[in-house]
């Protein structure tokens, strides 16, 4: 019988957000896949879990899978999970789960926390319909055209960022769609959670003053400004 393929997510920050579905399953699985050993190894140790270990990060992710597969087919039980947050969404696992799925292997999902998700619940945005723009290019010619194509996008646009683009990103939105609300959601479930409801040109001018630390999400739509 091959084995089990567990998709399951863990925290964007505080370590107390993980199910209990997702504790009984990463006890139960034979190997957990994960991005960074040694990060994945402080939530199991928060919980007092052991188990081996095995990375799958972006640059090994199409190296690893065909041995991750034998073991499957093998009969074994993985759970992956990524550093933080739902496997998959703008972290490693499409790969994988694509193969498992071409080899008849059993993938479950093990839901949870998602940035994109936190953050739209917040937002005070329209969310019956969204749409999730991941990272910018990093280049900003391919930046700035993506905020070209997505003016005419009636629905509420999320994306992640880092602190160090943020702000190069807030100016070329207030350049390209003028200065309309945005929602910065800042380190979110973590301790210096902050989430803030200003048009673009304020949050550039707060972000100026005090430089933007920790990891970012963006909610914007175009049609409530
Ligand atoms: N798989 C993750 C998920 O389900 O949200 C996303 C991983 S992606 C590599 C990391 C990005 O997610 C960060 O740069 C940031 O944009 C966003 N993110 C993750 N945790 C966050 C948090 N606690 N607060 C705000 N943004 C967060």
């Amino acid at each position: 019988m091959p084995g089990t393929l567990f998709i399951i997510a863990t925290p964007i920050g505080n370590l107390k957000d993980i199910t209990l579905r997702a504790l009984e399953t990463l006890k139960q699985v034979d190997l957990i896949a994960c991005e960074d050993t040694r990060h994945t190894q402080k939530l199991l140790t928060h919980y007092q879990i052991q188990k081996p270990l095995t990375s799958l990060f972006e640059h090994n992710e199409r190296l690893k899978v065909p041995s991750l597969i034998h073991q499957l087919q093998e009969g074994k039980t993985i759970g992956l999970v990524s550093d933080a947050g739902t496997p998959g969404i703008s972290d490693p696992g499409f790969v994988l789960i694509r193969e498992a799925i071409r080899n008849e292997i059993l993938v479950i999902p093990i839901p949870g926390p998602s940035a994109v998700i936190t953050a739209l619940t917040v937002s005070g945005m329209p969310t019956d319909r969204f749409c999730f723009e991941g990272f910018l290019p990093q280049k900003s010619a391919a930046m700035r055209r993506k905020l070209e194509q997505l003016k005419d996008e009636p629905r509420t646009m999320v994306f992640y960022e880092s602190p160090h683009r943020v702000l190069k990103t807030l100016k070329a939105m207030l350049e390209i769609w003028g200065d309309i609300p945005i929602i910065c959601a800042r380190e979110l479930t973590k301790l210096h959670e902050e989430i803030l409801r200003k048009p673009l040109s304020e949050q550039i001018q707060h972000f100026t003053q005090s430089p933007p630390r920790g990891e970012f999400v963006l909610v914007i739509n175009l049609r409530s400004a």
